[in-house]
């Protein structure tokens, strides 16, 4: 895991772990630049949207676990936003099948590696936030390293745009132990899931909703995937718009729009709903 971990030369320190150096750049962390008054002007200029909503994306530190269908227009959007630091985790390269809804990548990209032409993409796409990247498979050894997660440092939002339960659910037991909020997305063929986890609100986990799939194996559940069930470009690309839409607001506006709710898509019937769920007090995860 060490071999394959790469940082960007313009990392910052993860969430509560940043050392102010000066009042300086203490003062640069309240406030927006010319420059980023200007790029983020149409935001700005929401209602309900103010300059201190874009200031709290300036300091919001992000993890993407997934740079595929969902991962790639999921922080293409949340670069262009403001989000002031993004990180993310794969550790696929670049085929040709998946130019069709990967978004950041060419035919030019194919055999590079995911994380890094995706690093590569986000920071020329905006260059006032900062990007890093790391080429590895998410396990229960190095996720805690991979993830920034330890007592005194997390990120602000985890956000889930993987393809596999396994990886769900390991994502789903840290968010829960650290109390970093989760924002699962996922997406096959014609359909799509999502739902924002908020382990410190105790409102119910990943685990509450879709139960237990901690020793069972993907074939085994009988899982559909992208690569074995295929899925049309456009739904990854509603799934991930919907998935920064949550995010946005969690971060500027530190408000959940889909508390306690899972919102499922359905792209033929071009029909959208939203799902009540509530803890599971036998949960084993977060109760
Ligand atoms: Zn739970």
């Amino acid at each position: 895991m060490t071999d394959d971990f790469k940082m960007a030369a313009t990392i910052e320190p993860m969430n509560n772990c940043n050392i102010i150096a000066s009042d300086e750049m203490a003062n640069d962390k309240m406030r927006l630049t010319d420059a980023e008054l200007l790029r983020y002007s149409r935001q700005i200029l929401l209602e309900g949207w103010d300059i201190d909503a874009q200031i709290r994306l300036k300091n919001s530190q992000v993890v993407i676990l997934g740079a595929g269908g969902l991962g790639c227009p999921v922080s293409e959007t949340l670069a262009r936003a403001g989000v002031g630091h993004i990180h993310i985790i794969d550790d696929d390269v670049i085929e040709l099948s998946n130019l069709q809804r990967q978004t950041l990548f060419t035919a030019y990209d194919v055999g590079q590696p995911k994380a890094k032409v995706a690093q590569q993409r986000l920071a020329q796409i905006n260059e006032l936030i900062s990007v890093s990247y790391d080429i590895a498979r998410i396990n229960r050894d190095n996720a805690k390293i991979l993830l920034h997660l330890s007592e005194t440092c997390c990120p602000d939002l985890i956000l889930d745009c993987s393809d596999n339960f396994a990886t769900r659910d390991l994502l789903n037991r840290l968010s829960v132990s650290h109390h970093v909020p989760l924002l699962s997305a996922s997406a096959i063929a014609m359909t799509g899931q999502l739902a924002l986890y908020e382990p410190q609100k105790q409102t119910g986990c990943y685990h509450c909703v879709f139960g237990s799939t901690t020793d069972t194996t993907d074939a085994e559940v009988g899982t559909q995937n992208c690569t074995n069930s295929g899925v049309l470009a456009s739904t990854t690309a509603v799934m991930a718009s919907l998935q920064a839409n949550a995010a946005l607001q969690y971060l500027g506006l530190t408000r959940n729009p889909l508390t306690s709710q899972l919102l499922l898509w359905d792209g033929k019937r071009m029909s959208q709903r939203l799902i009540r769920y509530q803890q599971d007090k036998a949960c084993p995860i977060c109760s």
